[in-house]
């Protein structure tokens, strides 16, 4: 089928309208017409190139919310006319000890991503939500819970799922000091995710200007991270810290801001390493610095029903399909409030254009 988007053809040109053919939905597909799309600092770094490994033309694109238009034979899941969502994984192997696990994001044989991802059968590149309709197996499409709307549910499914996944993996609980590093679209959906699980949350920005929506997201406290004061004053203060910065920095005075036995978890996949860590801030604390990638299908359906439970969602800005290009040089001046959420209806004018 016909799928009308916005694609970046190069690392440096702006994104512009592309079409191109979906295939029709096989006897285990969904075909989903798109209504949103967030906006991701992720679809930047591909569109731009900049983790390398972009194949162009790419369609970014991986917080999808839709309404299902077509079911294949097998798919016993959802009907046309249902809300649906899709996040950054169309596919993995479902056979390695992982996927067996739910957890299709670490999939050993490698998942498929929403975008810029072979898919498993071979041959094509993925391409993404910024597109009028996509065609996913029935088993990585998600439900959209009663009572989200639709817009501000999109950013639920990578960075609603990429905070919430790791404060359950490590078993945030009330009384807890939790930290959140940088106020974007990850940052923003940690501290509401943190606040809804009970703990005490703390946000670390630069950039003074948010502090007062950071209280009003959750945040019990707000450290201005370039105050070299303010981040001593803190030393020895956090169970967990999540860490979404885009950008490399100085991790030491995070470091020295956790507990004993404290963790530091990098969600921020700057395309820079950061500096190298002091290692005395670890050992002497026996402090622990991790990773965590997005979520599996089964946890984002889990975030999605706690989100809906405690009315929790994002807070967005839609823009139509053409203002992608000024929401990306926004996103690189740190000025997301706190999501860009792509109205796809903009696209249908555009589409009409091209015709
Ligand atoms: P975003 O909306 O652009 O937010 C990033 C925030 O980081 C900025 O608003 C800013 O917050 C802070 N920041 C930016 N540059 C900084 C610098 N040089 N020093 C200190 N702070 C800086 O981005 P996002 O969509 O939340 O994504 C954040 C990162 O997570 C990206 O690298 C993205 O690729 C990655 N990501 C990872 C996963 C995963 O599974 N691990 C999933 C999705 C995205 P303040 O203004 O408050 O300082
Ligand atoms: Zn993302």
């Amino acid at each position: 089928m016909q799928a009308h988007a916005y694609a970046a053809h190069d690392h440096e040109s702006p994104l512009a309208p592309f079409s191109f053919e979906r295939r029709e939905p096989g006897p285990d597909d969904v075909a989903i017409e798109i209504l949103f799309c967030g906006v991701c600092h992720s679809d930047l770094h591909t569109a731009k190139g900049e983790w390398g490994g972009t194949i162009y033309p790419c369609v970014p694109g991986h917080e999808i919310i839709g309404r299902v238009i077509a079911v294949g034979g097998e798919v016993t899941t959802f009907k046309t006319g249902d809300l649906v969502g899709v996040g950054c994984i169309v596919d993995s192997c479902q056979r390695c000890a992982s996927c067996h696990d739910g957890l299709e994001q670490f999939c050993e044989n490698g998942f498929t991503g929403t975008y810029n991802s072979p898919e498993q059968a071979g041959g094509g590149n993925t391409l993404g939500g910024y597109s009028d309709r996509i065609v996913v197996r029935q088993g990585f499409v998600l439900r959209l819970p009663e009572g989200l709307d639709p817009a501000a549910a999109a950013p639920l499914l990578c960075a609603g799922i990429t905070t919430y996944s790791p404060l359950r993996h490590w078993k945030v609980a009330p009384g807890q000091h939790i930290g959140v590093v940088g106020l974007g679209g990850l940052g923003h959906m940690g501290l509401k995710l943190a606040k809804a699980m009970g703990a005490e949350v703390t946000l670390f920005t630069t950039s003074p200007g948010k502090e007062a929506d950071a209280r009003r997201l959750g945040a019990s406290d707000v450290v201005i991270s370039t105050d070299k004061a303010a981040m001593a004053a803190v030393a020895g203060r956090f169970d967990l810290i999540l860490n979404t910065v885009s950008a490399p920095m100085n991790l030491d005075p995070y470091l020295r801001a956790l507990k004993r036995d404290g963790t530091m978890v990098m969600v921020g996949a700057p395309p820079e390493p950061h500096k190298s860590p002091a290692i005395f801030e670890m050992i002497m604390r026996r402090r622990s610095i991790a990773g965590s990638l997005i979520g599996g299908i089964a946890e984002t359906q889990e975030m999605l029903d706690f989100c809906a439970a405690h009315g929790v969602a994002s807070d967005i800005e839609i823009i139509p399909i053409a203002a992608i290009n000024d929401a990306y040089e926004r996103m690189r001046k740190n000025d997301v409030k706190y999501r860009f959420v792509i109205d796809m209806e903009s696209l249908k004018d555009v589409a009409s254009l091209a015709a």
